[in-house]
């Protein structure tokens, strides 16, 4: 029987497994990969500390960290958690783990667009991470869908490799940070459509049309494109934790208490972006990280 077991190894997971180990927590660290969210950024330019370090780095870092103290890490897909006399948490690999507490910072996973073509071309040109399959379009022209950060992230991880670029948003302005936008302006390669409204993803073995409706006109236009990049948001991973043992938002997030990070299961704390805070950052769940492994310890020292 662990004390607490962390389901998640991102920058949540991770800064609550080192916070939960310097506390002499018996503890679990349960993740599918140790990439998560930030381990998709090319370049990450706001954790204090790094002037510019790519996020696949600071995961690695972190990671490190934590194995130097000692932390068991099992690499394992959490499947459900259950609460009995404690906590039991399953996972798809088969393994059942018992602990006293449980902190749940699962993160978030794309958001997916829904229209015709996008599950049958996933892995034959349609993407939902650049930092994974960018350069698998070299010299090819692709669309990403979206333009907020994400979305201009992944344009400019894009043009490294592909020959021209186009950005398609939805709304009829783009949203994404001003530093972001400054280094679209520069790129010749990207083209940026507003006001468009993704229909369908056309081909035959691979991605060869993207169709959309330009929202002004009210027209179906078609881009020849050989791979579509779908950076419409995420959501949150919170699908294993049953509704008896959290409330959720209508987003799916797990709701907290923003002072403890407590669900309304004693014991059952989450931490990052799988739940409601506001801002989703690196340094925010971190910092929520912290926060979930100092209410646990003082949980558990109660009980
Ligand atoms: C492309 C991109 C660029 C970004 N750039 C920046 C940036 O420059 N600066 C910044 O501050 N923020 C940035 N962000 C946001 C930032 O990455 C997130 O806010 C942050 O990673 C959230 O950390 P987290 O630990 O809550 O979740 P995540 O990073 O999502 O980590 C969750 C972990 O849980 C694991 N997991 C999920 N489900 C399960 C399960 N069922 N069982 C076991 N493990 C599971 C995942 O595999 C993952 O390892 C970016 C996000 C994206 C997508």
């Amino acid at each position: 029987m662990y004390d607490l077991i962390i389901i998640g190894g991102g920058p949540a997971g991770i800064t609550a497994g080192i916070y939960a180990i310097r506390k002499k927590l018996n503890t679990l660290l349960v993740s599918k990969d140790f990439v998560g969210q930030a381990g998709e950024s090319s370049l990450i330019e706001n954790w204090p500390g790094e002037k510019q370090i790519s996020g696949a780095q600071l995961l690695l870092k972190m990671k490190n960290h934590l194995e130097s103290l000692g932390a068991e890490i099992k690499q394992e897909e959490v499947k459900n958690i259950e609460k009995k006399d404690c906590f039991i948490v399953e996972t798809s690999q088969g393994s059942r783990y018992q602990a006293k507490a449980v902190i749940v910072a699962s993160g978030a996973l794309p958001r997916t667009l829904g229209i015709k073509g996008e599950k049958e071309f996933i892995g034959r040109g349609v993407s939902y991470c650049a930092i994974c399959d960018a350069p698998f379009f070299n010299q090819k022209i692709v669309a990403v869908i979206g333009g907020g950060n994400s979305g201009l992230e992944t344009a400019l991880d894009l043009t490294k490799y592909a020959k021209k670029i186009y950005i398609l948003e939805f709304s009829s302005k783009i949203k994404a940070d001003e530093v972001l936008q400054e280094r679209i302006r520069k790129e010749t390669k990207i083209e940026i459509i507003l006001g468009a409204q993704a229909q369908e993803i056309r081909g035959d073995s691979f991605v060869k049309e993207l169709v959309y409706i330009d929202r002004k006109t009210k027209k179906e236009k078609t881009l020849q494109i050989d791979g579509v990049f779908v950076q419409i948001g995420r959501i949150p991973a919170s699908w294993f934790v049953k509704g008896e043992l959290v409330d959720l938002t209508p987003r799916g997030e797990i709701k907290i208490d923003l002072n403890t990070n407590q669900t309304k299961t004693p014991g059952l704390f989450a931490a990052g972006d799988v739940t409601s805070i506001l801002y989703k950052q690196i340094i925010i769940a971190a910092g929520e990280g912290a926060k979930a492994a100092l209410s646990c310890y003082s949980y558990l020292k109660q009980e």
